[in-house]
């Protein structure tokens, strides 16, 4: 799915890495949780110890990944990175574990895609600090134990909902991120460009912001669509009107939704009654895998009112229905 809206990363986005803020003070918004990783991050330095292992949840786009690379940079320690989709056998993980120095940071995002295999041998290693290892095969096969350096895991994934509770309780430091507000985006925005060298206005700021989702990775490739535009226009900067017609032309509207959303809404008002109508169902209907309508659509539509979850499934609300230009159902009596 390529998608500008899409909170996932795309091509190879490499001013991510540019853009990426390298402390806590660069890193916008999600107070709560820097407030408490600074507490914990201090306690651990303090005590000469490894910060206890860290999930960190939310949609696509947050910051989960920068965040991580922070942590490790305020315990004055290493970075290693991986996924739960790369570590396909225990030995992957077992090569890594061997590798890490004393109170060093493993990255692994996407842990819900942990093989189970691999989930088990991560157990003992965060809990105890060992490796437990199967060697051979068959009657000759045999357990061998390794001593492990002491490690912070700082896990990431799209939902808690998806990992299994023995792995989110081995957790002790869990944090969900939250989406951005439109003023914390154009903090985003304003550092973003500083460093791309555009001029950007408030008010084409602003714009943008209102545009992106809550989410910094989009507001970022936003503000390179738009350059893109402007310059091409032979604008100077970035201003509100220049700003609104590029994301006129990117198909997204003022909510800040694409095409895609508006297809999703379209179709559970039009083909399903307004809901309840199963996600299984309406990621078919709209041709999008399961995965990217749970982690990327819908959690925007929930969070700004157009949708609901319910147990039955999603429900159109009354948004919805003036958001594509049609009239809500009266609301049930009672
Ligand atoms: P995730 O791992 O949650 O998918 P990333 O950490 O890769 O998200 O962040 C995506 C992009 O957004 C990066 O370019 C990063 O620099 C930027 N970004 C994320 N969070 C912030 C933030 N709080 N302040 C500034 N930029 C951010």
């Amino acid at each position: 799915m390529t998608r500008i809206l899409s909170g996932e990363p795309q091509e190879a986005e490499g001013h991510d890495r540019a853009m990426r803020p390298q402390t806590f003070a660069e890193f916008v918004g999600q107070e709560p949780i820097k407030a408490n990783l600074k507490i914990f991050i201090e306690a651990a330095r303090g005590r000469g110890e490894a910060l206890d292992h860290v999930l960190l949840f939310g949609p696509p786009g947050l910051g989960k990944t920068t965040l991580a690379q922070i942590v490790a940079r305020e315990l004055g320690v290493n970075f290693r990175a991986t996924s739960g989709p790369v570590l396909a056998k225990a030995g992957d993980l077992a090569a890594i574990l061997t590798n890490l120095e004393r109170n060093d940071v493993l990255f692994i995002d996407e842990i819900h895609r942990l093989a189970s295999t691999v989930e088990e041998i991560l157990y003992p290693a965060m809990e105890d600090h060992v490796l437990d290892l199967i060697i051979g095969e068959g009657p000759s096969a045999r357990s061998i134990r390794i001593d492990l350096e002491p490690f912070t895991l700082v896990a990431a994934t799209t939902r808690a909902g998806l990992l299994a509770t023995p792995l989110r309780d081995r957790f002790g430091i869990p944090l969900r991120l939250e989406f951005y507000t439109p003023e914390e985006l154009q903090r985003v925005l304003n550092h973003a460009s500083r460093k791309m060298g555009a001029e950007l206005t408030p008010e084409g700021a602003a714009e943008i912001a209102a545009r992106s989702r809550g989410t910094p990775r989009v507001a970022g490739r936003l503000l390179r669509r738009v350059r893109d535009f402007s310059e091409a226009e032979g604008a100077k900067a970035i201003d509100r009107s220049s700003a609104s017609r590029a994301l006129a032309r990117l198909e997204v509207d003022e909510a800040g939704l694409d095409s895609l959303d508006r297809r999703y809404l379209r179709c559970l008002i039009e083909h399903y009654g307004g809901g309840p109508a199963g996600v299984e169902t309406l990621a078919y209907a709209i041709a999008e895998a399961r995965d990217a309508v749970e982690d990327v659509i819908e959690p925007y539509l929930m969070q700004q009112g157009f949708i609901q979850r319910t147990p039955r499934g999603r429900i159109a609300a009354a948004r919805a229905y003036t958001h594509i230009g049609l009239i809500p159902p009266p609301a049930p009596k009672g």
